[in-house]
């Protein structure tokens, strides 16, 4: 299903047949391109939006629990993701009623460090995002899938999102890795906000990867790019990717401190840091953060946090 607008271009969407109708993994971006593409995969197989059976989200965001309130109201699925992303979506809902505005980011990005001309252009905190629907059902790790006649077993794997699931076909080995696990790309892996002790998405992450790399599954299902095998080979080199990353960060720190925007405009990024907009920037900042936390609970860096900066210097 197309995500418009968006580099990724789509989500994988998968639709697993039951004699109660059809259990989609995720339900993509909420545009009217998506839904059509819906209805005309589902089509395919003869099948259509209103038999949906029910609609398990691999996490909350937008490109993949998108459709699931429309699919919902078409049909009358349930709709399921972990407990965790559940919290996430409630509190969500309750901060966008609130706070319309979402001046709580811009808060986050100045304790950062950010210079007041980066608060602002293309992709500001102004931009205005959907809450996801609340699910109706949610899951734990080992539960199983209401998919009847078929065991689909929930894998929690924190760390691109808290609740992030994969779903392993027991009876079809087959995964379903969400953006858990990618074939050429690494999820966004981000602290928000940044000076947070309490949740590590990073270290989350890493265990979540040698753990999923344990399930026997044949075929890799990922919620983009394409289907491929070697689940456990794949997991290493992400595992290896981050391990690079924390050494390049390391390599920005110094006895004396750095404020965490710095050390995030130093790390090298796809796009250059002067050209990337608020949004990117924020992302890059979250990603610098998580892993500066890893490198903490390491002993490779300390923080400080004084007049409401947040810095970092090599331990
Ligand atoms: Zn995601
Ligand atoms: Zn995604």
């Amino acid at each position: 299903m197309p995500i418009p607008g968006n580099p990724l271009a789509y989500t994988l969407v998968y639709a697993l047949e039951s004699p109660r109708g059809p259990v989609l993994v995720d339900a993509g971006w909420e545009h009217e391109d998506a839904w059509a593409a819906l209805k005309d995969g589902l089509g395919a197989f003869g099948m259509d939006i209103a038999d949906v059976h029910g609609v398990v989200v691999t996490h909350y965001h937008p490109d993949h629990a998108g459709l699931a309130g429309r699919v919902r109201e078409t049909s009358g699925a349930w709709v399921a993701m972990h407990r965790d992303d559940a919290a996430i979506v409630r509190l969500f809902r309750e901060v966008v009623e609130q706070d319309a505005d979402r001046t709580w980011e811009l808060a986050a990005m100045r304790r950062a460090g950010a210079g007041a001309d980066e608060l602002g252009g293309p992709g500001s905190p102004r931009e205005h995002i959907d809450p996801p629907a609340a699910p109706d059902r949610e899951l734990d790790d080992g539960e199983l899938v209401d998919l009847p006649g078929r065991r689909l077993r929930t894998v929690w794997t924190p760390g691109h999102s808290p609740g992030h699931i994969c779903l392993h076909l027991e009876d079809g080995d087959r995964i379903f890795t969400g953006d858990h696990v990618l074939p050429r790309i690494t999820p966004h892996i981000g602290l928000y906000p940044y000076d947070r002790t309490d949740t590590d998405p990073l270290g989350d992450y890493l265990a979540s990867l040698g753990r999923v790399a344990t399930v026997d599954a044949g075929e890799v299902l990922p919620a983009h790019q394409y289907r491929f095998a070697g689940l456990a080979g794949r997991t290493g080199e992400i595992i290896a990717h981050h391990e690079e990353r924390l050494a390049e960060l390391t390599g920005l720190l110094s006895p004396a401190p750095t404020t965490l925007w710095e050390l995030a405009a130093g790390l090298r990024w796809r796009e250059a840091w002067a050209d990337m907009g608020a949004t990117a920037k924020r992302m890059a900042t979250g990603e610098a953060a998580a892993h500066l936390l890893v490198l903490e609970k390491r002993g490779v860096a300390r923080r400080l946090d004084e007049g409401g900066t947040l810095r970092f210097a090599l331990r």
